[in-house]
Parts: structure tokens; sequence; C-alpha cells
């Protein structure tokens, strides 16, 4: 964890201040929090993980913004750890039940207790089937953050969802819902003040996971991703102020969707090129032709899922031949193509 790349707290616009915590993740850096003034007290968006290191953080961050106030609100955006891990301790510190939305909640317990996203042999069996290397595989055993090494997740929670409205320091915030990084990612939008906290559905410089996992293998992830952004583009616009849960605040929801759109696009097309090299590719030939950077064990997991999520993506729109073997192996191959202009949702099964 880097603790010099996280930022004191600063005000990003009127009564909503931002915590930057360190992560173990190590292309994420730091997770943002905010701390939104609230009356008599603050709403917490987001917990950080939970270590040692990022309570005596938030307890630094709370006694230079709340000004002798309490926390009286949290809201989880998300299950993933750097989000919901610190619930307990927040919850807790303050006697507060955290709001956050129902599958998140869920996935957040199962994840807790090693299942779902954290059922790590599983996971591995799924990459083996995948073909990926052995030497991958190792790497992805040696590497891999457990969600327990930094959850400690509160009893119960009240639930919001799409359209919920929450009044917060004199704004009133609408619950929008991002799905394909995680299954119901709570997104709130300002309209009086044209204000998005993003979360992980929208990010500056760098793209959320997308991600199709072993327990629904043939998910579709990129068109719950694509047609999620889709409804959250129809209320926010190009002069949207982003506060992302990573890296910097930036203004341009519009344009940020369009990107993201965009290198979704282009990463079906760089794997149509591929699959017309050879027919019945694996996973594991396309690794490195997919992704160029030497990749962490951690990543591993974010890599294999991505592609299997693309190559699902082509499969759907019956360009890609999916073929498993007696033994389990998958292989993939180029049965017809197009260069599509957009992912095409309408062909979606
Ligand atoms: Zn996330």
């Amino acid at each position: 964890m880097n603790q010099t790349e996280c930022h004191p707290p600063e005000e990003v616009a009127p009564g909503i201040f931002r915590l930057t915590i360190p992560v173990p993740f190590q292309s994420l850096k730091f997770v943002n929090l905010w701390l939104l003034a609230d009356g008599d007290g603050f709403t917490m968006v987001d917990c950080g993980w939970d270590d040692e290191a990022t309570r005596e953080r938030l307890e630094a961050g709370w006694k230079e913004v709340l000004g002798g106030k309490p926390v009286t609100r949290l809201i989880i955006t998300h299950f993933h750890p750097d989000h919901m891990g610190a619930s307990g301790f927040i919850a807790q510190r303050w006697g507060v039940q955290p709001l956050t939305t129902q599958l998140e909640w869920m996935a957040g317990h199962a994840a807790v207790k090693s299942l779902y996203s954290d059922d790590i042999e599983l996971r591995a069996q799924f990459y083996a089937r995948h073909g990926l290397s052995d030497e991958l595989l190792a790497l992805y055993r040696k590497d891999t953050i457990q969600y327990d090494a930094g959850a400690w997740l509160p009893e119960s929670f009240t639930r919001i969802g799409e359209g919920t409205t929450l009044e917060i320091g004199g704004r009133t915030w609408r619950v929008l819902i991002g799905q394909g990084h995680s299954p119901e990612m709570a997104l709130l939008y300002s309209a009086q003040d044209d204000i998005l906290i993003a979360a992980d559905q929208i990010l500056p410089k760098i793209t959320p996971n997308v991600s199709v996992w072993p327990w629904e293998p043939e998910a579709d992830p990129l068109v719950d991703f694509v047609s999620s952004l889709k409804t959250i583009a129809e209320h926010v616009g190009e002069q949207t102020l982003v506060l992302p849960s990573h890296r910097e605040p930036f203004t341009g929801a519009a344009q940020r969707i369009a990107e993201l759109q965009h290198h979704h696009v282009e990463r079906l097309n760089h794997l149509r090129q591929l699959l017309a090299r050879a027919p019945k590719q694996r996973v594991g030939d396309l690794m490195e032709a997919l992704f160029k950077r030497a990749l962490d064990g951690h990543q591993v997991n974010f890599a294999v899922g991505e592609a299997v999520a693309h190559l699902n993506r082509l499969h759907a729109l019956g360009e890609v031949e999916r073929h498993i073997d007696g033994t389990g192996q998958i292989d993939y191959s180029l049965i017809s193509s197009g260069v599509s202009p957009d992912i095409e949702l309408e062909t979606a099964p």
C-alpha cells in the first residue's frame, strides 16, 4: 500500500469532502470516500479496506473534517472490499446501520464467507478450463487477495435501490444502478448541482473491470455494463462533476461514458483480429496478446474474467463458436466477423 499517493482530506464541492484511503490492489492505489455535510452530522459514502492503517486514516480524516459532529449515515456503493470492507468498523464506531442495495449486501456476505467471488478453488478450476498456463495459475494462487482479509461486515442493512431518493444536507440524491462491474452498484446523482458520486462504474483513466465469473460461465456482463451506463447517461451530462471511487474527480460524465463504451468496442475488435489467426483458441493462448503488461496474481483474475466477457459477447453476437471438449476444456473459433460500431445490445439473448 502506498500512503504517499493519498491526499489530505479536501472539500471537492460545497459540503462534500474527500478522504483517500490506500488499498492493497496495485493498479488502484487508493479509494476515495466521501463525507457529505448533513445537518447535525455527516453522511459517509464507502468505507475502505479494513485494516489498522485504514482505521487510523479514518479517525484522522474524521477529526479534520467532521468538526466534532458525528457520522449519522453510511452508504455503501458496492460489495468490493475497498468499498464495503471497513463497514463493520464504521457502523460500530458511529452506531449506524449501513444503506446499500440488496445484491451488493448479499454478495459481500457470501464473499466474506469465501463463497461467490471468493471461492478461490472454483476460480482456479475455471481458469484451468480456459487453458491458463501453470505459471499464471501458480501466480494467481500465490497472490490473490482474499476478501475476508480486509472485510468485517455488519449484520444488518437498510435497502436502497434504483430510484431511491435521499435528502442529504439540502441536496436530493437519486440512486442510479451500475451493473457489470458488480451486481447492483449504487451511484448517487444530485440533479440540482449536477454531481455524480460514480463509485467504480465511471472511472477516469482506468476502465472498471467487467468479468465473467465461474458460477455463471455464459454470462454477458458487457451488456449489463453498457446498458446500465446508457441509463445513467440519461441523467448526467457533459458538465456533470464526477466523483469516482478511484483517481481524481473530473467534469464530463457523458464524455467518459462514451469513452468507456468505445474502449470495449475496441477490445472486441482486437479479439476479432486475434481469433481470425487460427481456429480453436483458448483464453490461455490469447493472454499475452491481450495483456501486454506483466500481471500480478490478483490481476490474473480480472484479465481472464475480462477476456471471457468479451468472448461471450462475440458468442452472443453469433460471431464466435464456443467448444467444450469431454474434459471441460473451452476454446473459441471465429465463424463470422463484423466490426461493430457499437456493442449491439439488441442482439443479446
Ligand atoms: Zn469495485
